[in-house]
């Protein structure tokens, strides 16, 4: 049977532990038959990434941190690249439970730096690399457009990661490279326990979902396959929501 991801090589940035959408992503992209290079950020995450990646298959792990340019600088070094997953967001623990108001001017451009700046940066760094087109993806999440309680700064940047990928998708589409957003439902990951009551938000997508149920990793890395494969060639600019369709609910 051919897979979905033949003769592909993919960047994956965002492993951090099993639960990482990022690493249910490179799980679905080694089923269908991709070859996958994984980042981590920092040595405290080296041990873990890497049995990970022995684990699921990686041909590549390396270390990037997205706000070093010299770490940045070794992804230009890769070679041949047919996709881009960037799954990587950063707020202070603090903006995302005081009042928003309240948000300090070092936490709010860090969010932006790390949330949004960053893929611009890794889309410089690799788009050249996509020598026959390709698809950078990013994960976003509904505090983008919709107030959601304690989400806050983190709801801006991602605005701005949103705006980001559509800017970059009518600049990069010339080259026939794709660049989407993956809207994901909430899951339970490090960078979700960062926000002050989470459970309370699973429970509350569970019961008022269409689907009454909450979003599964491999529902998310599912659709970055589609994304990353000939199958998603004609979307671009697009933001994709994978939330068992909470997204469409009003009262
Ligand atoms: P996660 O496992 O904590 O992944 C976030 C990743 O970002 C971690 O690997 C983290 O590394 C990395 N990161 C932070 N700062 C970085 C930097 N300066 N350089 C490089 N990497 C950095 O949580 P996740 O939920 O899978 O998050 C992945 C993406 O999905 C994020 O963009 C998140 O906003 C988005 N998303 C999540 C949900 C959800 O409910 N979980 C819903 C919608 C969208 P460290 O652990 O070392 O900081």
């Amino acid at each position: 049977m051919p897979q979905l991801l033949d003769g592909k090589t993919a960047l994956i940035l965002g492993v951090a532990n099993k639960w990482s959408l990022a690493y249910a992503i490179a799980q679905a992209f080694r089923r269908e038959g991709a070859k996958v290079i994984l980042t981590f950020q920092g040595e405290r995450l080296k041990q873990t990434v890497e049995e990970l990646g022995a684990e699921v298959g990686a041909a590549q792990i390396f270390e990037c941190d997205v706000t070093k340019p010299e770490d940045l600088a070794r992804l230009a070094e890769l070679g041949r690249l047919d996709v881009v997953v960037h799954s990587i967001a950063f707020a202070n623990r603090e903006d995302l439970s005081r009042p928003f108001v309240e948000t300090s001017r070092d936490g709010f451009l860090l969010a932006q730096e790390v949330s949004v700046y960053s893929l611009l940066s890794v889309a410089r760094a690799t788009a050249p690399l996509m020598t026959d087109g390709g698809a950078i993806m990013t994960l976003t999440y509904l505090g983008s457009t919709r107030v959601l309680t304690n989400y806050n700064v983190m709801g801006v940047a991602k605005a701005g990661l949103e705006a980001a990928v559509r800017y970059l998708a009518s600049e990069l589409g010339e080259k026939k490279i794709r660049v989407n957003a993956i809207s994901a439902g909430p899951v339970k990951t490090a960078s979700a326990r960062g926000i002050k009551d989470f459970s309370k938000i699973l429970e509350l997508v569970s019961s008022k979902a269409p689907l009454r149920r909450n979003t599964d990793p491999a529902e998310v890395a599912d659709m970055a396959v589609f994304l990353a494969s000939d199958l998603g060639r004609g979307v671009t600019g697009d933001v994709l929501f994978v939330d068992s369709g909470f997204h469409i609910m009003g009262l």
